[in-house]
Order: structure tokens, then sequence, then C-alpha cells
């Protein structure tokens, strides 16, 4: 989401005549787009906030402006905490930044919170950089659930659609641009349009799939809850659909999943995954999951392991709980010592090491077709892109054209694979 927010700001900027600098030094301007799910986050931003004064006193007339989930949750507290920042904006007032610029730059500060859920800015459309070949599409904003542990609806509002029609010309927009994939971002797609009566999800990933030149979607992020029967089905018919499913998890404990609100079983979750690995075999997996939240026994933190175990995820994020104020999690007594909590995180990695290495093992020998992002980072002479699975691929190029090759995978790294590409004519 504040990649797509991002993107965003860098397309109204570039309108009201700003360019993208090349160097902090080279800039007039820094507009931080800030995260608050966790408190590591919230720090980083802060200790970049010292650089950046010092980084205003160097030159005169040089702007600082804060937006995103940080600027929200703390608002006029931040401009106290850092009086250098000329503009703090919240993450519902992004469409105002060229005029909330213009009058930093008459010295006059800005502080814009609302969250009016009319104040959408998906008119904006965001920057795309030249080449790309898949672009996010933002389909919702804001977030219904309360998850015990989640500052997101607090941050960034209640849950609401984006009208399907705009959603679909984007797409044509993008596919125009040279865009073959497109991932569908909302804090939970599955619930798409129901409140606003629009289409349902699975209607719109059909819609979607029929505009030429789109060859993938994708989309994150699917709430175990909500992910429905009709979707699942859609994963048989729609070969367009990549066969990756990110189905953030949380915990494998029942009685956690309990307390933290996520309204679903370990048993309903696991039937999922079932359902969608009957409709496409192989089908690829990811999760995110949470160590430490309060209450966590040895024993509850067994349960996620065990259902680690027997999905074998082929890649997952996984965070120690941090306390977020204003969530009924901060509020639980029973905490969690953090050594512990490091420990059991470190368990966890250290067991979704071993999935996603042998995960990407079963890919060795197999042809698979990759959609070329780029060159690789460490060889110019090297190609990568991405399979349907979502899994990175750097490859040694053929004769082939396209942004689509097929390439013959050779090995399997810790985290990508590597290949060659396979000759038209062989
Ligand atoms: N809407 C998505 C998640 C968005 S936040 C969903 O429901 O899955 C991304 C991830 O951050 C969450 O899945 C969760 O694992 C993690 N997260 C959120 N709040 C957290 C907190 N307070 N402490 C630790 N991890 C957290
Ligand atoms: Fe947060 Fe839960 Fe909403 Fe995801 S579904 S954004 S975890 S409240």
């Amino acid at each position: 989401m504040n990649t797509v927010d991002s993107a965003r700001m860098l397309s109204l900027m570039s309108s009201a005549d700003y360019l993208a600098a090349p160097t902090l030094e080279e800039a007039d301007l820094v507009v931080l787009n800030t995260c608050s799910i966790r408190e590591k986050a919230d720090q980083k931003i802060y200790s970049d906030l010292g650089t950046l004064r010092r980084w205003k006193l160097r030159r005169p007339g040089r702007l600082v402006g804060v937006g995103g989930c940080l600027a929200q949750q703390d608002g006029e507290e931040l401009r106290k905490r850092a009086p250098h920042v000329d503009i703090v904006f919240g993450t519902h007032n992004i469409a105002n930044l060229p005029e909330m610029v213009r009058r930093a730059e008459r010295r006059l500060p800005t502080l814009a919170l609302g969250m009016d859920e009319e104040m959408t800015h998906w008119d904006v459309i965001p920057h795309l950089p030249a080449g790309a070949v898949s672009a996010m599409v933002a389909i919702m904003q804001g977030c219904d659930n309360f998850c015990a542990y989640c500052v997101v609806p607090l941050v960034r509002g209640r849950e609401v659609s984006r009208p399907a029609g705009d959603i679909l010309s984007e797409v044509r927009a993008l596919a125009g641009r040279g865009v073959m994939e497109v991932v569908l971002l909302g804090q939970n797609v599955n619930s798409y349009g129901k409140k606003e009566g629009e289409i349902p999800f699975p209607e719109l990933l059909r819609r979607i799939s029929a505009i030429e030149r789109i060859r993938r979607i994708r989309f994150i992020t699917s709430h175990p809850r909500d992910l429905d029967d009709h979707t699942i089905r859609l994963f048989e018919e729609m070969e367009i659909l990549c066969p990756h499913v990110h189905l953030p998890l949380q915990s494998g404990s029942d009685r956690l999943l309990e307390a933290m609100g996520r309204g679903y079983t370990r048993g309903e979750y696991l039937a999922k995954i079932d359902a969608l690995r009957q409709v496409r075999p192989g089908i690829a997996f990811s999760s995110d999951f949470i160590v430490g939240f309060p209450g966590e026994t040895e024993d509850d933190f067994l349960e996620t392991l065990s259902v680690m175990r027997e999905v074998r995820f082929d890649s997952s994020f996984s965070f120690r709980f941090s306390s977020r104020p204003g969530t009924r999690a901060a509020e639980m007594k029973e905490k969690v010592d953090p050594q512990e909590a490091a420990e059991r995180l470190r368990r966890l990695q250290e067991i979704q090491a071993v999935h996603t290495r042998e995960r990407l093992t079963t890919q060795v020998g197999r042809e698979v077709a990759v959609l070329v992002e780029g060159a690789s980072a460490r060889d110019p002479a090297v190609r990568c892109g991405r399979t349907a699975c979502n899994k990175t691929v750097n490859f040694i190029p053929g004769n082939g054209e396209g942004a689509i090759r097929s390439v013959l995978v050779t090995g399997a790294g810790t985290h990508s694979l590597i290949g060659e590409e396979r000759s038209s004519d062989a």
C-alpha cells in the first residue's frame, strides 16, 4: 500500500514541476512515507527525521514532509517531536500534496489528518517506471477487521472499495503501457465490493482477466476467513490467476486465533489450503506469522510450527508481536518475555528456511515461464524475473523475445532459482 502511495506522490509532484532527485544532497524536498505496523518502523522514522533536521540546516529553503500511517497516528505529536517538519499529512490526504508543498514554500506549515471516507486519492495514477511489466493496483483502502494486534484500521480508516469501473480503466491503461501482470491490493481483498454493492471479488477478477495483454493476475491479501469457495474455484478455471496465494495464518493455535479476533480456526485454515491444492496442484503458499502475542505459551507456539510442517509454506514473513497504541492487544496483561519471543521467532524462521529451500528445490529440472523484470542486480548479463508461483529466477538469456521467457531451472539458492533460457529453436 505504501509503495503505491509513494508512486502516487511521485506522479503528483512530477506534475507540480518537481523531479525525482538522484541524491539527498541534490533534493529540495524530502517526503517520508511512513509505516506504523510495528514499533521498529516507527523508531526508524524518528531517527531519519534527526538526519533530515541536519540536512535542512545545511541549505535554507529545504522542505520536509511526513505522510502515511505514522503521520496519521502521531499527528500533532510528530510536529512537537520534530518541529523542522513542514508538512504532516495522513493516509487520506495524499491528493493535496502539491498544494501543501506550495504552502510550505511560503513558510506555511500544514497538518492534514482528515479521514473522511470520501477522501480517496484513487484518481491519482501512480508513477510507473519505464519498462515496467508488473504493477500494483489498489482496489480497496482501510480495514474493518480490527484484529487485536493491528493498527491498520486506526491509521488507514474503514474499509472502502474502489469502483470497479475505475479499477478496470486503470488496468487497461497499464496494459496499454506494456504491463502484463497486475497485483491487486487490499487489506482483505475477499470482501471487495460487499459494502458498496459493487461487483464481488471473483467477478472483478473475471473482468480483469478479459483485458487484452494482461497475462498474470495476483492479489494480496486474502483473509483466511473470507476466502470463499467461489474464489477458490476460479483457480481451476482461470489459468491467468497465478498459482500463489498469500494467506496469513498469524498463529496455529485456536486459542490465540480467537484472542487475536481472526475469525477462523486452524482446521478451517487447513481446509482452505487443501481446497486450493485440489483445484490447482502445485500452488504455492506464503504466510505471515506473529510470535509472542500476549498469552502465547510454548504449546501454542508448537501448534504454529505444526501447521507450518503440515502446509510447508513456500515463504513467510514472521514478526515478534509489537504492542501498538490503541489496539486491544496493547491492553492485554500476559506479555511474553521478549527474549522468549525472539527465540521462538528464530526457531520459526529456521524451519521456514528449510521449507523454502525444499519448495525451491522441487522446481529444479522444470521448464518455467518467467516474466522478465530486468537485469540481475549482481550481473547485468543475467536476467531476473518471476515464475507464476512468484519465485525469483536469475537466468542466462537465450534468443527468446518478449517479456515472458521459457527457462530451464538448473539450481536453487536460499531465496531464488537459477536457470537458462530454452532457445526457441531447441
Ligand atoms: N491485512 C493483512 C495484513 C496487513 S499487516 C492480513 O490481515 O493478513 C501485515 C502483517 O504484519 C500481518 O499479517 C501481521 O503478521 C503483521 N503485524 C500486524 N500487526 C502487528 C503487530 N502489532 N506486531 C507484530 N506483527 C504485526
Ligand atoms: Fe490488520 Fe487484521 Fe485488517 Fe489485516 S485484517 S489489516 S491484520 S486488522
